[in-house]
């Protein structure tokens, strides 16, 4: 038998796939082949809001997160790259909410979260104002604030860790669609594309909302992931929401509402709940008037100065939801030589330093430092959802 042409293939070239590709050549893997449709970071990654937080009820989550937060903020050390950029704002976390369901929720992850050894502390109305000038407490009980957190840019990372894989050698092939896995018996030996064959000892599959279709038309194995698309609004208001400002979730409001500065002075502001399948290649569509309406309405609620705000800018963009709203990590019951990373629901560019290292660990065999366990695919079938205090959603 001839050996393979890579050690790992990784297919996709988002947030995850760079940071997988990368870990993969710098854990050991010799032969490493990045490889995209398009360019890289164009996919999700390119649309997400890139909030960075551990605020999470799911432990597993807060763990993970908790990882990438520290290669955020250590960013060029880690990829031995001084001009590594990741766009790191470390504005912290704002997360209020009223004395009910919800607020408990808020109080049992922040207490989670400080037994895990992180600074996530209950303030009071006056201290949230403080650090939010802007913030109408009207109606909030619970304001929990996590001061190592912020936002970051999804597509800056992406290259950079797209950049110093190639450094290490990584080949990375763009403009390139994976037509299928090609497989003998129940192994997966490589990937075709219209330019020919490629073999591989492993390969990662991270193609997001695009997943489905290239496992099912290649193994025949149907996966529960769903595409769904989420608006995002960008306000200007009289009065800036700073860049020192922190992220702010909005439990209180009818839509969960997420925030952060956009630019310098804009808000860039989303509804949290769950969105509405689509066609995974519909990838822009008009933000139709009545979601602006509702989500500036709580807004304006919420913030001083913003009922006289207007819309600077709108997108749209595509989740890749799994029945619990948390992804799939690790192999696929059945096949040998394929690796999987898909349903993160909104919130993985937060994870995807952790995520990529650990799919890279778990295809080369390597004990991975977090167990991969509760990510496991089987568990839809044996029940065991990775479902938190807050439901199904993206905050997790
Ligand atoms: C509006 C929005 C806001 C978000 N906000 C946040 C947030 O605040 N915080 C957070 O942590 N997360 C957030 N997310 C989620 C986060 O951005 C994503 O989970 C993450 O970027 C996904 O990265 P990925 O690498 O899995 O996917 P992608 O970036 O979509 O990469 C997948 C890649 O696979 C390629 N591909 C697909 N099919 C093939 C094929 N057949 N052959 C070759 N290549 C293929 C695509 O071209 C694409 O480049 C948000 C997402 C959206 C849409």
């Amino acid at each position: 038998m001839t050996s393979p042409a890579y050690d790992i293939i990784v297919i996709g070239a988002g947030a995850i796939g760079c940071s997988a590709a990368w870990h993969a050549r710098s854990l050991g893997a010799k032969k490493v082949l990045l490889i995209d449709r398009g360019g890289i970071a164009e996919g999700t990654s390119s649309q997400s809001s890139s909030i960075l937080r551990t605020h999470y009820s799911v432990r597993e989550n807060v763990e993970l997160a908790r990882r990438s937060w520290s290669v955020f903020t250590k960013f060029g050390e880690y990829l031995d790259d001084p001009q590594a950029e990741c766009g790191l704002n470390r504005c912290g976390y704002l997360v209020v909410a009223a004395d009910d369901e919800r607020g408990e929720a808020v109080r049992a992850s922040l207490a989670q979260q400080r037994t895990m050894g992180i600074e996530a502390n209950e303030i009071d109305a006056k201290q949230a104002r403080e650090i939010l000038p802007l913030l109408n407490t009207d109606g909030l009980a619970i304001f929990g604030h996590e001061p190592e957190a912020g936002y970051a840019d999804a597509y800056l990372t992406a290259t950079a860790f797209a950049r110093a894989a190639r450094r290490l050698g990584v080949e990375v092939r763009q403009g390139e669609a994976v037509e299928s896995l090609i497989t003998e018996g129940s192994r997966v030996t490589g990937i075709r594309t219209k330019a020919g064959t490629y073999t591989a000892a492993m390969v990662i599959c991270v193609a997001n909302v695009w997943t489905n279709r290239l496992i099912e038309s290649s193994i025949g194995v149907s996966i529960p992931l769903v595409a769904e698309r989420h608006e995002v609004v960008a306000f200007e208001a009289p009065q800036p929401y700073l860049p020192s400002y922190p992220v702010l979730k909005d439990m209180a409001s009818e839509s969960m509402v997420y925030a952060r500065c956009y630019g310098r002075s804009q808000l860039l502001a989303s509804p949290g709940l769950v969105g509405h399948a689509t066609d995974p290649d519909e990838r822009q569509a008009d933000v139709p008037l009545d979601i602006i309406a509702t989500l500036g309405e709580q807004v304006a609620a919420r913030l001083s100065s913003f009922d006289q705000a207007g819309v600077a800018s709108t997108w749209t963009g595509l989740y890749d939801v799994t029945p619990d709203w948390n992804p799939v990590l690790g192999p696929l019951p059945g096949w040998q030589g394929l690796q999987v990373g898909f349903g993160f629901s909104g919130h993985g560019f937060k994870l995807s330093p952790a995520i990529g290292r650990l799919l890279a660990q778990s295809a080369l065999g390597l004990p991975t430092e977090v167990p991969l366990a509760p990510y496991r695919y089987e568990r839809f079938d044996e029940g065991a959802l990775l479902i938190g205090r807050y439901g199904k959603g993206a905050v997790s």
